[in-house]
């Protein structure tokens, strides 16, 4: 299976023609123009100066080598502009402050929901102009109301494409009551325990507005009572919930960490592996063959290392973190080995100090800095099935845009500061106007 995240052979390339997409989007009149002292072709890696992108309205009408007359220019010929960015594993609704349980059970549904709100602007800061939700615990899915909210203008946000629950097993890493057998809290809404339960559950999340269905395969780390090592969901629980979701038209996503749960996943037919943090030779084979996707997740489990107990997280958790934290080196390169199909995401709950960190991760981890830059635009929008709308510059997308200073392929580590926003054509971040959409950081 071909990688799309291999070195790109058009490094060198320039572009050979003017793209012009007045067939893409009918009748449509230039509205702007963006000037590109740089601009990143992320499906090669080609660089094209001095370029143009004429828009029009929400969307990108043109890329062209000379200024269209009468056009409002941005001007960004001292910056790289690339795509904008794309996390494919956010947990919208966390508090960024806090990893303890207990401030867990005393935090209300509508509470998450507004650090949802919060977050989703710290997404849009970092230049990620769209994530996937990888599942969230209320049972009335906050995270489809911030979706539908984004969509219709009341909040700013990136784009959402949200799983449903967190699918587990009693007793499983998406257990969300991890505490004594006298503690009685009525089973939730996403627990299965046999094919059957599957179904039921994942037509729930579907009936109410999924758009993929997240499966806990083995247990996790962050939980203080499930084994990593272990399988949790059967193959048998898995591949219904394959076949109800794609019967739907929906996608599925894997938590995976043991060896043999990862494995499972695959072989029920996944679309993605999130963490595949103890994947082995075999199961990237699988992988490969298959074209199942992995969502590596690398910085977020270095980062809780630093973080330690220091925002109340339970001991048991933090000595698990540190022990799988091995695992993940030899990983990643099976999997870069085997070319597997990497998208990028962070997993972190801390969305302002990690977001962009996982850039940093993927190249010190192997990846080449355009294999990284791929992770986060093509890629996860292909993964996503959105490739036709976001995830690279091109006539007829969505004018989801971005700056840096300096040059990402030469210095990933570019990426960690953001200077310029544009989310369907509206401007959220400019260095120009430092005060357009201030975000508050919470440290
Ligand atoms: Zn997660």
């Amino acid at each position: 299976m071909r990688s799309s995240c291999v070195p790109a052979l058009g490094l060198l390339l320039a572009f050979t023609a003017p793209t012009s997409a007045q067939s893409l989007i009918p009748d449509a009149k230039p509205t702007g123009a963006i000037l590109a002292g740089k601009l990143i072709d992320v499906r090669t890696g080609a660089v094209r100066s001095h370029a143009y992108i004429v828009l029009a309205k929400d969307k990108i009408l043109s890329i062209e080598d000379k200024a269209p007359a009468g056009l409002t220019v941005t001007d960004l010929s001292a910056y790289t502009v690339l795509p904008g960015l794309i996390d494919a594993h956010g947990h919208i609704l966390s508090d960024p402050t806090s990893q303890s349980l207990a401030a867990g059970l005393r935090t209300s549904i509508p509470q998450s929901t507004l650090w949802g709100v919060y977050n989703l602007r710290l997404w849009l800061d970092h230049g990620f102009t769209a994530v996937r939700d990888a599942c969230e615990g209320p049972p009335d899915y906050p995270q489809f109301a911030l979706r539908d909210s984004v969509n219709r203008g009341l909040i700013l946000g990136p784009r959402i494409t949200a799983a449903g629950s967190c699918v587990s097993l009693t007793g499983g890493h998406g257990d969300g009551a991890p505490f004594s057998a006298d503690v009685n809290l009525p089973a939730g809404e996403n627990i299965a325990d046999t094919p059957d339960e599957i179904a039921r559950v994942v037509r729930r999340d579907i009936k109410y507005g999924a758009d993929w269905i997240k499966l806990m395969a083995t247990g996790g780390v962050m939980d203080p009572i499930s084994d990593y090592h272990v399988q949790e969901l059967s193959e048998e629980q898995m591949a219904k919930a394959v076949e109800v979701a794609h019967r739907a038209g929906k996608k599925v996503m894997a938590h995976a960490e043991g060896t043999v749960g990862i494995k499972a996943a695959v072989r029920a037919g996944v679309d993605s592996i999130e963490h595949g943090t103890m994947l082995d030779e075999e199961g990237a084979k699988m992988m490969e063959e298959r074209g199942t996707w992995l969502v590596p997740t690398l910085y977020c489990f270095q980062h809780d290392m630093e973080t330690g107990l220091s925002k109340g997280r339970d001991p048991d958790s933090f000595a698990k973190g540190q022990e799988i934290l091995a695992a993940q080196g030899p990983a990643f390169k099976l999997a870069l080995a085997h070319h597997l199909k990497i998208a990028y995401g962070v997993d972190d709950d801390d969305v302002d100090e990690s977001v962009s960190r996982e850039f940093g991760a993927l190249v010190a981890g192997g990846m080449s800095t355009l294999g990284a830059l791929q992770a986060a635009t093509i890629n996860a929008a292909t993964m996503l099935g959105k490739d036709k709308l976001f995830g690279s510059i091109e006539p007829g997308h969505f004018a989801d845009i971005v700056a840096v200073k300096g040059d990402p392929l030469a210095d990933i580590t570019v990426m960690y500061h953001v200077d310029f926003v544009m989310k369907g054509g509206q401007v959220i971040k400019d260095p120009e106007h430092p005060d357009r959409n201030p975000v508050i950081h919470m440290h």
